[in-house]
């Protein structure tokens, strides 16, 4: 089999699955009682929130343990505008469906939401928000990358304008996390979501930062955890898997990135050399790995199915999406042609990819065409 659907979900790290086993099978404890046989469980979690938090520039207080990108973002904007201070939140067209519905939900609830354009590259562009953003916009919502096309969206300068009407920012980080450098002080962001699957971490656990001072509303009612805010008995053995896989992805980006950069070459030349009619959607600053092109006349469900045939896991449109074949709600916004929408695909590498792979990919997509 190749995996080439990593914005999907990737594979455990072995440092991380290992690093795990413990707290699932002899320290078992519940962190958070107050008996000795607790303390190695109590002490692991001090040490991957700090962890988590060195990785994106944070304080250890900062970093809200959850069960992944989805709870992560749901949090961030319910929970905030619970406080309905002034009750108007800011958004893109092209988030993901947990934020997307998220926003959804607290309009039904009788909170205006403005969802902003994007350019074909799928950029939200700071003056796009400056038309927009009013002395009543409590909240603005933009990922740091999208997850289809991989686009990085300029949010220092997004949380700026956000900064400048009193608004808080949060950014939908969960592509980007572990892949890209990220410092939440110097990028000026309120809250961020993250998500452990998508950096070769286990599933079924994620963070959010919530910078200090903050007003949010807790999201889980019950217990004490997490400071008042996430109740509920602490995913240990997940939360140490998810610092052990954070802070080697970290420590790995320039050597990844480059790599990354290699798998794309070989795949794209392949198709070039074949003279297959595509264009390549997302901007020029975008996720390394992520390839999402669209091929002239073609239909990406015909593509996935018959390379799933070979042995290939691709995607076309957004993955955590597979059961709406409906044209995705990313391309439409970036305007791809007709002629071209259709045929989308998307192809993520990962570090298990080799450029045999990415070669094998394009030729089986080249030999269907
Ligand atoms: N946000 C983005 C940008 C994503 O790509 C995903 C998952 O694909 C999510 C949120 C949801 O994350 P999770 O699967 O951890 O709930």
């Amino acid at each position: 089999m190749i995996y080439a659907d990593n914005a999907a979900t990737t594979r455990l790290d072995e440092d991380a699955y290992k690093a795990m086993q413990p707290y699932l099978l002899n320290e078992y404890a519940n962190a958070s009682q107050p008996y000795s046989f607790s303390r190695a469980a109590k002490s692991a979690l001090r040490t991957a929130r700090k962890t988590i938090a060195e990785c994106i520039g944070a304080e250890p207080e900062e970093i809200y343990f959850t069960s992944g990108g989805t709870e992560s973002d749901n949090w961030s904007i319910k929970g905030f505008l619970e406080y309905g201070r002034r009750k108007a939140i800011i958004t893109s067209q092209i988030e993901h469906h947990a934020v997307l519905n998220a926003c959804a939900d607290v309009e039904r609830l009788g909170y205006p939401v403005i969802y902003l354009p994007v350019t074909c590259d799928g950029f939200v562009l700071p003056c796009t928000l400056k038309e927009q953003i009013t002395e009543n916009t409590d909240l603005v919502s933009i990922m740091l990358a999208n997850n289809e096309i991989g686009t990085i969206e300029p949010v220092s300068e997004l949380a700026a304008v956000a900064h400048s009407y009193g608004a808080y920012f949060h950014t939908d980080a969960v592509q980007a996390v572990g892949h890209i450098h990220i410092n939440v002080c110097a990028l000026g962001i309120d809250m961020l979501s993250a998500s452990a699957h998508k950096f070769n971490g286990p599933k079924g656990i994620g963070f959010l930062y919530i910078k200090k001072d903050t007003a949010i509303h807790a999201y889980m009612c019950g217990g004490s955890q997490e400071n008042g805010l996430r109740a509920g008995t602490e995913n240990v053995a997940g939360i140490v898997g998810m610092a052990v896989a954070l802070e080697k992805s970290v420590n790995s980006i320039e050597e990844s990135t480059k790599r990354m950069l290699s798998l794309e070459d070989a795949f794209i030349s392949e198709l070039l050399a074949a003279k297959v009619d595509f264009v390549r959607n997302g901007g020029e600053k975008r996720l390394p790995g992520n390839i999402n092109i669209s091929i002239r006349g073609e239909d990406g469900e015909r593509i996935l199915h018959r390379l799933d045939l070979r042995g290939i896991c691709i995607s076309t449109g957004s993955a955590c999406d597979s059961v709406n074949t409906q044209l995705s709600h990313v391309i439409r916004a970036i305007g791809v042609p007709d002629e071209y929408a259709k045929g989308t695909v998307r192809i993520s590498f990962g570090k298990h990819n080799t450029i045999a792979e990415a070669k094998t990919i394009a030729s089986e997509i080249i030999k269907l065409l």
